[in-house]
């Protein structure tokens, strides 16, 4: 469905001609919703004016963030990991995330709150032991050292690693140097080694 439009807004010319064409809004872990956007193209002047109804928009890219509630919850379910014990974690009523996967239109903050889980696997951890600030501070550099271990184990490099430590962690940087082809590849709190 796209709104009427039967003038254009800026010559007022009727010459109106519609386009329509396929766009795919990007959403956290699952597939993109894809959405026909439709145009109004004036023949006269030539302005572009998107006549799709946003609630069309919205409620294609609803349906899509609504096929990733699932996954998220089955993967916080994994690992060595039980939906209970997250929920204990997490201080949530018992059943909640099992209840979430089949709760149409969950809750915008519920949603948020699974993506942050599913991107920071170690977040429950943290939750675990009460959200103590020196454990807090440990997980995210055991987190680096995950980051960094994976990163030698792919690219066969030796690793040195320093810290810039102000009254907050301001950097944190491994250089990893490639003993056969003698490249260096920087980690700055990024997963993906970038080759310098
Ligand atoms: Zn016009």
């Amino acid at each position: 469905m796209s709104r009427e439009l039967k003038c254009c807004p800026y010559c007022g010319s009727a010459a109106l001609e519609k386009r329509s064409e396929l766009q795919e809004f990007s959403v956290p872990y699952g597939a993109p919703a894809r959405v026909q956007v439709d145009t109004m193209v004036c023949r006269e002047c030539g302005l572009d004016t998107d006549v799709t109804e946003g609630k069309d928009v919205r409620d294609a890219i609803d349906s899509a963030v609504e096929g990733t509630v699932g996954r998220i919850v089955d993967f916080l379910g994994s690992g060595g990991r039980t939906l209970s014990s997250v929920e204990r974690a997490l201080d949530l009523p018992e059943r909640t995330l099992s209840r979430w996967k089949n709760t149409p239109k969950l809750s915008r903050e519920s949603i948020t709150l699974l993506r942050f889980l599913r991107t920071y696997t170690w977040l429950v951890e943290v939750a675990d032991r009460g959200y103590n600030e020196a454990f807090a501070r440990g997980a995210v550099l055991r987190e680096a050292g995950r980051i960094v271990t994976e990163a030698t184990e792919r690219e066969g490099v030796t690793v040195a690693a320093s810290a810039c430590i102000g009254e907050t962690y301001e950097a944190l940087t491994f250089t990893l140097t490639k003993t056969r082809e003698k490249e260096t590849v920087h980690v700055v709190g990024s997963g993906e080694p970038v080759l310098v």
